[in-house]
């Protein structure tokens, strides 16, 4: 299996990517030393590479890094590549989703998450997949499970409940995350081996 290092500190996301795609690579943990990357791109795919480009030159090992944006039809898309710093730079998940839920007072509902899974290796070579799952905002905080905007978000194919009401098999059936990280290991098998 290939050897791979995953770029993302964050560790409720690192759970869910070896439970996505573990079986497909032998994914590390990034080192521990490695000082995080500031996300300055203003895409998310410009982001995950900035994030896959840190840990691939630090370790020179493949680097696997992702980076996902909710995007809000009545905020014109928004939070988008700032999901993470919607509510300031510092911001907890908790204070986040606050203020989505009061932006949100009176307006359309509708939005999606996007996850974009990129693999870079040392030579350059790249893999990029995307994962997009359609949904709501719920009009107020609903579960106990899972992470960032989960009590939030109400995916349309989960019967009305958010993700936080889910189990976790049951989020990555669905999830932006899951989409992503399934087409990226399509691809890599597909890849030609020379
Ligand atoms: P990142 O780019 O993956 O670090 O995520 C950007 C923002 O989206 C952060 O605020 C995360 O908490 C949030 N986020 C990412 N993935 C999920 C998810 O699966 N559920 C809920 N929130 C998420």
């Amino acid at each position: 299996m290939l050897r791979v290092v995953c770029a993302s500190a964050n560790p409720h996301k690192v759970a869910e990517i070896f439970e996505l795609i573990g079986g497909t690579l032998d994914l590390v943990a990034r080192p521990t030393d490695l000082i995080e990357t500031k996300e300055t791109e203003l895409t998310l795919v410009g982001n995950a590479r900035l994030k896959a480009v840190a840990v691939c030159q630090a370790t020179g090992l493949p680097a696997l890094a992702d980076d996902t944006g909710l995007e809000v039809d009545a905020l014109n898309g928004a939070p988008g590549v700032l999901t993470a710093r919607f509510a300031g730079v510092n911001a907890t998940d908790a204070e986040n989703r606050s203020k989505l839920l009061d932006e949100l007072k009176d307006k359309p509902r509708s939005a999606r998450f996007r996850t974009i899974a990129l693999l870079l290796f040392a030579d350059g070579r790249e893999i990029v997949a995307q994962g997009v799952c359609e949904g709501s905002i719920a009009t107020s905080q609903r579960g106990e499970r899972g992470f960032g905007y989960d009590a939030v978000f109400i995916p349309s194919l989960g019967n009305g409940r958010t993700f936080a009401e889910m189990s976790i098999e049951e989020k990555h059936l669905l999830s932006h995350r899951g989409l992503a990280f399934r087409s990226l290991a399509k691809s890599l098998k597909e890849l030609p081996t020379s």
